[in-house]
């Protein structure tokens, strides 16, 4: 048996090394948790991410957005950040409803005008510091974009 430290040894699925981890709750839980749950050894875990923001990345390049400049943490916690924003872009166009052909024209600008400016966003902290941006505040940036404040 193990002993009471609540360290357990686990296999990491993807390289298959073995490393320790500490849990907290009952013996059973924890052998039932070390037993059931995939784990992933810290390198792996570092590896993963960095593959899940070039992929980000990439996807996103293709839809004319430039790479993202900080540290490899923040990279890859903004190009998740940019996804989500640009899926709530998204959301927000599929969401609108006009009134004729000259009023989505005025809209499909002033999403121009918002890819222009998220365009020259390229630090991570920008994108980081926006997380919390909603449909709303994007639909009011796109407004604003349309019709500046004079
Ligand atoms: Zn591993």
């Amino acid at each position: 048996m193990k002993s009471e430290t609540f360290t357990y040894e686990v296999k990491c699925r993807s390289c298959r090394s073995k490393f320790n981890v500490q849990l907290f709750e009952s013996h059973d839980k924890n052998l039932f948790m070390v037993d059931k749950k995939d784990w992933y050894c810290e390198p792996c875990k570092k590896k993963y991410f960095a593959e899940q923001a070039e992929q980000r990345t990439k996807a996103q390049e293709s839809s004319g957005f430039p790479q993202i400049t900080g540290t490899d943490k923040m990279i890859s916690w903004a190009v998740k950040i940019r996804e989500d924003l640009l899926k709530k872009v998204d959301y927000l166009q599929k969401s609108l409803t006009f009134g004729g052909e000259a009023e989505k024209l005025a809209s499909e600008k002033g999403f121009a005008g918002l890819f222009e400016e998220w365009r020259k966003e390229t630090e991570a902290k920008w994108w980081i510091d926006h997380r919390n941006m909603t449909v709303r505040d994007i639909s009011k940036r796109v407004a604003e974009i349309l019709n500046p404040p004079a």
